[in-house]
């Protein structure tokens, strides 16, 4: 009955989502920018205690899962390293996470949505990628860590649009790109997702 509840709840959500925003969750292939959107950006969810908690439930089938905790892990550490809150993994646990990462191909036609303050779900009829520039480069797959930190962000109560084109919370944010020998560069926090996070939460505090 739970199940039933949750797939009405997701299925009413993105009936929503479709309806009201055609480009919501697609890839612009000709512009090379990725297009996500929270669920439910309004009302702004915001936390008031110092360590959130979440845990993965499912894995994408073509990243390896230790992998994707990875991802994950360096898109939370992006954001602990700027405003004061901490992230901990509880998925090995039997603690009830503030968060979950959820795998799913039963969404609809979105990359991932944001619940904030609850789950991401990731459909897995998207093929993911992380680190592999080859794959992210030829434009078939997602990278993890860019889109894992844009829906985290939509976490800390950030919704989209907040900045300039190039933030990681706009709209159109940039695939990640490579350096001159093709390694693989990290899609970084832009000053705009920065002030934003702390408008909401304050500076970091030196010890
Ligand atoms: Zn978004």
């Amino acid at each position: 009955m739970e199940k039933l509840g949750i797939f009405i709840y997701l299925w009413v959500i993105c009936s929503n989502f479709l309806n009201s925003d055609a480009l919501s969750g697609c890839v612009d292939r000709k512009h090379n920018v990725v297009v996500s959107k929270a669920a439910i950006p309004k009302p702004r969810r915001v936390w008031f205690k110092p360590v959130v908690t979440y845990a993965f439930i499912g894995y994408a089938q073509d990243v390896p899962p230790v992998e994707t905790e990875e991802a994950i892990k360096n898109a939370f550490a992006q954001w602990s390293s700027v405003i004061p809150l901490t992230f901990r993994d509880v998925t090995k646990t039997e603690e009830k996470p503030d968060i979950s990462f959820i795998f799913s191909s039963s969404i609809c036609r979105v990359y991932a949505f944001t619940i904030p303050g609850s789950r991401t779900v990731f459909n897995t009829n998207t093929r993911w990628a992380y680190r592999d520039t080859s794959k992210i480069l030829s434009r078939e797959y997602l990278d993890l860590n860019s889109i894992a930190l844009h829906e985290i962000g939509h976490h800390l109560g950030i919704p989209d649009d907040s900045g300039r084109p190039g933030s990681i919370m706009h709209m159109h944010f940039r695939r990640p790109q490579t350096d001159n020998f093709g390694n693989y560069l990290r899609p970084l926090l832009q000053p705009d997702d920065i002030e934003n996070a702390q408008a909401l939460y304050g500076l970091v505090k030196k010890t």
